[in-house]
């Protein structure tokens, strides 16, 4: 026994050597930070814990753009796991829709957005699978199925699908982004430790859906529990996993952000405004590619691993929560409520997350970490004294003190020229910055003024078009009317007009009644 696992570590350690020296094969994003790594709640037992459902949970009624959608239930009406909610949400839990009604939502301007609140009818996470959507092909069981990108971002993993399945794009790679948002948080990390042979099964699936040759797990060089678990599960399946290469990266903040991930990966420099997929390349997140293998068996996406720590977390763990739940209850299960008043709670990590204003709002996809941080002591910022270190460490290789400059003086053009759109708020430059001046935040809400403006702009130009075709349709409608009453006076002027017949008819009638009998 002892020398059976002496030889497997023997054989991991090769591996990883292989790995970490092959090719020079460690890679490096562009600036960035080299934090301390401290992971919390990592499982030592190979077992994530799954809270219980609370009583309430609470749906926002929202799309990606965090426009409002149309629900299609109402209130009182009993529904069960993974029922249509709305287009694109779907019921995380059975239940009885209790109200549908405004209810505060994540969201860093603590955004209140119509919700559905169901009252729960079990106290576990449902794991059963939705029958109905074996029969619909595979991508629209994804959508079906409700998966979205668990990752960060929450875009529906169908849609970025569409475009690269096998009568679409043709894709080159396909990138398992296994790398943490943040430092802090190990949520992806623990999901790999523990599932690693579904995690590698998933890769498969996913490799057919986007018909790609060639699939990339990238990960940090420092997750060894988790490369330990995945080599495993690659031996077992290895004559599938043949294609399946693992791209070993530097741990440095934020590797795992998309676009640097797959400029690195790649060397496909991506182009500004064209997706990945435009350029041959789907990066999904290994959370998410799980979600999406697992709806080809019709179970729904309806829970998520978070993790829960920070500096002031009584009680550092990941667990498995359902979505809707809320921020407290989760706070609470995990023995984290206590002291709260005195914290500051953020959603997304201490870094690219933002503080939460209200406790009860719920758990969605994109909620991959709580973080319990120490009070802020604000000192007001002092002027910039261009020192540079802000752009030394963008990884998308912008200017921060020039955004900044125009991003405060609300000069959208300017900043838009200065690369704001390709800020991915990572908050290295808040980090670095000797003169404390909040650039993430005023990038972020630059970012919404522009998506405001860009949608007005855009709702400007529908309504110009909706005004010019009903203009066409009604001088097309006038031309046919004007059209119609020449003809008439043509028949009348031409002695063909029907009403002088029909009257003369009559009249012949009335002086000679016997003349419409045929006999
Ligand atoms: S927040 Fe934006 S500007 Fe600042 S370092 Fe990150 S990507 Fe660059
Ligand atoms: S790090 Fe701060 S002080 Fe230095 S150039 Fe950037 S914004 Fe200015």
């Amino acid at each position: 026994m002892a020398l059976a696992q002496a030889s497997h570590i023997q054989t991991f350690m090769n591996w990883l050597r292989e790995l970490l020296t092959g090719d020079g094969r460690t890679l490096k994003i562009r600036g960035g930070l080299t934090l301390p790594r401290n992971k919390p709640g990592l499982p030592v037992d190979n077992n994530i814990v799954s809270l219980n459902v609370p009583e309430h949970i609470v749906i926002p009624l929202l799309d990606y753009h965090h426009k409002p959608v149309t629900p299609c239930v109402r209130t009182g009406q009993s529904v069960s796991t993974g029922d249509k909610l709305a287009p694109g949400i779907i019921a995380s839990t059975g239940g009885t829709v209790l109200t549908i009604e405004d209810r505060p939502v994540i969201h860093p301007s603590s955004l209140l957005a119509p919700c559905v609140v169901i009252a729960t009818r079990s106290e576990q996470i449902n794991q059963q699978p939705v029958h109905c959507a074996l029969d619909v092909p595979s991508i629209a069981r994804i959508a079906l199925c409700g998966v979205r990108g668990l990752g960060g971002a929450g875009f529906a993993t169908a849609t970025k699908l569409e475009r690269s399945a096998p009568l679409g794009q043709p894709i080159d790679t396909l990138i398992i982004n296994a790398v943490e948002c943040e430092p802090g948080i190990s949520c992806d990390e623990s999901l790999l430790i523990c599932e690693a042979t579904s995690v590698v099964r998933a890769m498969i699936v996913m490799m057919e859906l986007t018909a790609c040759k060639r699939c990339v797990l990238a990960i940090e060089n420092d997750k060894l529990l988790a490369l330990a678990a995945l080599k495993q599960a690659m031996q077992q399946l290895s004559t599938l996993s043949k294609n399946i290469d693992v791209q070993l990266l530097a741990p440095i903040y934020p590797s795992g952000a998309e676009r640097p991930l797959i400029e690195r990966v790649t060397h496909i420099r991506l182009q500004e405004g064209r997706r990945p997929v435009d350029q041959g390349v789907v990066c999904i997140n290994v959370a998410t590619a799980l979600a999406a293998s697992q709806a080809q068996e019709g179970y729904p996406l309806v829970s998520r691993i978070i993790t829960v720590a920070g500096e002031q977390a009584v009680n550092a763990v990941n667990v498995r929560v359902l979505f809707g739940t809320p921020v407290r209850n989760v706070l609470e299960q995990t023995g984290n409520l206590q002291n709260i008043k005195l914290s500051r709670v953020r959603v997304g990590g201490p870094l690219s997350g933002f503080d939460l204003n209200n406790l009860d709002t719920p758990v969605t996809a994109t909620t991959n970490c709580i973080s319990i941080e120490a009070p802020l002591v604000t000192n007001s910022p002092d002027p910039c004294i261009r020192c540079d270190a802000c752009s030394e460490v963008c990884p998308v290789d912008l200017l921060p003190q020039q955004l900044y400059w125009y991003a405060q003086q609300d000069d959208l053009d300017k900043s838009t020229h200065y690369g704001l759109n390709q800020c991915i708020e990572c908050g290295c430059c808040d980090v670095v910055c000797p003169s404390r001046i909040p650039l993430t935040q005023t990038f972020r809400y630059a970012r919404s003024a522009l998506q405001e403006q860009t949608q007005a702009k855009q709702r400007a130009t529908d309504a110009e078009q909706r005004y010019q075709l009903r203009e066409q349709r009604l001088s097309a409608k006038a031309a046919a009317s004007e059209a119609q009453r020449k003809m008439a006076k043509t028949t009348l002027t031409q002695g063909n007009d029907p009403i002088a017949a029909a009257l003369a008819r009559a009249k012949q009638r009335r002086n000679n009644p016997d003349s419409d009998n045929p006999a």
